[in-house]
């Protein structure tokens, strides 16, 4: 069996103990640093969700992917520059590292002169780690609002847990900031943590290595 197929069952099993719909729960293969012929494989198994984490990175692997398997979804989960706004938005179908206002504002120009925004998640720092991307939860209401003000598709909150610290406590907190503000996009969990992450709701998850393989160096 395939670690894709692997990962599909765990997910299932996950789903029917928490008394979820099967199915209900997206997994984002995330491709970064991933050689061709191992992504071309979970094609072949019929997988159409994947994610990656640098825009230039995606840029010169999808586009030609998507010529010959028109269906496929890529994610953007790793931080984004203002400077990168337009091409992000040209490839992937959502964004789940928004994570200040000057970045909503560049969104928003963007999307006016393309026609199109990708969906967006909001990435919640919630170990409110120094070092980590994100807002804080204190913080999260403004971007919420201008978010909506703009009329952008928020569709929810994204996180990544501090590594030290156990999981379910940052995807319990995400949960309860997603319901507050009418939300009901979740993007967490990862290879280690995803079946906690459905457990506590998510929508998507973000599965690399258990997909794929360890990332080579
Ligand atoms: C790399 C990455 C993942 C996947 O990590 P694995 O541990 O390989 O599953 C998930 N989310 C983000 C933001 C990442 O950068």
């Amino acid at each position: 069996m395939s670690s894709l197929a692997a990962v599909q069952e765990r997910i299932s099993a996950a789903e029917i103990r928490a008394g979820r719909t099967e199915g209900s729960t997206h997994l984002l293969a995330i491709s970064k640093l991933q050689p061709l012929d191992r992504i071309l494989r979970v094609l072949d198994h019929g997988h159409r969700e994947f994610g990656e984490n640098r825009v230039q990175e995606a840029q010169q692997k999808w586009p030609e992917l998507q010529e010959r398997y028109p269906e496929i979804d890529v994610h953007l989960v790793g931080p984004l520059q203002t400077n990168k706004v337009r091409s992000a938005m040209q490839l992937f179908a959502a964004i789940h590292s928004v994570d200040r206002i000057k970045l909503l504002t560049r969104i928003d120009t963007v999307a006016q002169e393309l026609g199109h925004c990708p969906r967006l998640f909001i990435q919640v720092n919630t170990g409110e780690e120094p070092q980590k991307s994100g807002v804080i939860p204190d913080e999260l209401d403004t971007l919420v609002n201008q978010a909506r003000r703009l009329n952008l598709p928020l569709e929810g909150l994204m996180c990544i847990p501090p590594s030290h610290e156990a999981p379910a406590l940052h995807f319990g907190l995400l949960t309860n900031l997603a319901k507050r503000h009418g939300l009901r996009g979740l993007s967490m969990g990862m290879s280690g943590d995803f079946e906690t992450a459905i457990h506590l709701g998510a929508t998507y998850i973000r599965v690399g290595s258990a997909v794929f393989g360890v990332r080579p160096r």
